[in-house]
């Protein structure tokens, strides 16, 4: 069995519009895409808020798969945070059309007396404050991984630093690396992002893959060449449910568990963008992901 895996972040509710399609109010969040990753390797522990706003059936898929949402608080008259984003033709770039942060403004996490020993923690895309204050109530964690977005870079850059310096781990997307190290150049600025303290760096780029930034050596995962991409909402925080929970389930993070947690998260990710919102992670199966690791596999197979 494997241990416990802590998530603070965002449960949203999203409005997208994608070349393909829009939609409005469907269920999101930095906590809810992460927590249907890493459902499928590791028990998680969600903490989070929404408003009496919030429609609760909406998380069911992830109850049943096991994940304990005993740590999302609901707020009496309190509005859900909110984000509403449009794509471009290139899928790859975004326009943020608004952030509200609502029950977020006032939200201090608060983890139940039994989660406080919970030895693998993830600090999903959330004000760096708060994943500080959740960083403050567990005890003595095993391994510490965060997330941030442009959004928090540019808004609160020095409360983002502290709780760098506190994690061993950080998964960015190529923008948000070149944002917060203020270099151009990916490696270098996996390097700046280390010096700030996450001996681990992680680069999402999007349709292109990801970077593996480890003890002075690179690892470069391809994504899935996938024909039907619709909406990548939360590609990013499934990437880092997968890569995760995997980490969780094997106990250890050694460079070659690292790389094979990048493709457990890449394939999450493949499968996320298929459908809107998290819908493709509902049904998804085990069986399904194994395929598609073996599929990324033999990918990069030269003979
Ligand atoms: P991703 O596409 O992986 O970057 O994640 C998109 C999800 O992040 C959406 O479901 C949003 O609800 C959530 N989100 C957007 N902006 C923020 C923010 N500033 N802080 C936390 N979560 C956010």
């Amino acid at each position: 069995m494997s241990s416990p895996l802590l998530v603070v972040g965002t449960v949203a509710l999203d409005s997208v519009e994608t070349p393909y399609g829009k939609a409005s109010d469907v269920l999101g969040g930095s906590a809810t895409y992460f927590a249907a990753g890493a459902s499928f390797f590791a028990p998680v522990r969600l903490v989070g808020v929404v408003g009496d706003d919030f429609p609760m059936e909406k998380l069911s898929f992830l109850r049943r798969r096991g994940v304990d949402l005993a740590g999302i608080e609901v707020v009496p008259g309190g509005k859900t945070f909110r984000w509403a984003g449009r794509y471009h033709l290139d899928l790859n770039h975004r326009d943020t059309l608004g952030t509200w942060l609502n029950v977020l403004e006032t939200f201090q996490p608060k983890l139940p007396d039994e989660w406080r020993d919970t030895p693998y923690v993830f600090l999903a895309n959330i004000d760096p404050v708060l994943q500080r204050q959740v960083l403050d109530q567990v005890k003595t964690p095993k391994l510490t991984v965060a997330d941030t977005m442009n959004f928090w870079i540019g808004s609160v850059r020095p409360e983002l630093v502290k709780t760098l310096a506190r994690v061993d781990a950080l998964i960015v997307n190529d923008e948000e690396a070149r944002q917060l190290a203020g270099v151009p150049n990916l490696v270098r600025a996996a390097g700046i992002i280390r010096q700030m303290g996450p001996r681990t760096v992680i680069v999402k780029k999007g349709e292109h893959g990801a970077l593996l930034f480890h003890e002075g050596k690179v690892f470069s995962a391809p994504a899935y060449p996938l024909e039907d991409v619709f909406d990548p909402t939360g590609a990013g925080d499934t990437f880092a449910g997968g890569f995760y929970g995997y980490l969780a389930k094997q106990g250890k993070a050694d460079e070659a568990t690292l790389r094979n947690a990048v493709l457990y998260g890449s394939a999450l990710a493949s499968f996320c963008v298929e459908r809107f919102g998290p819908d493709r992670l509902v049904d998804l199966t085990l069986k399904e992901i194994e395929e598609r690791v073996q599929a990324f596999r033999d990918l990069v197979r030269v003979s």
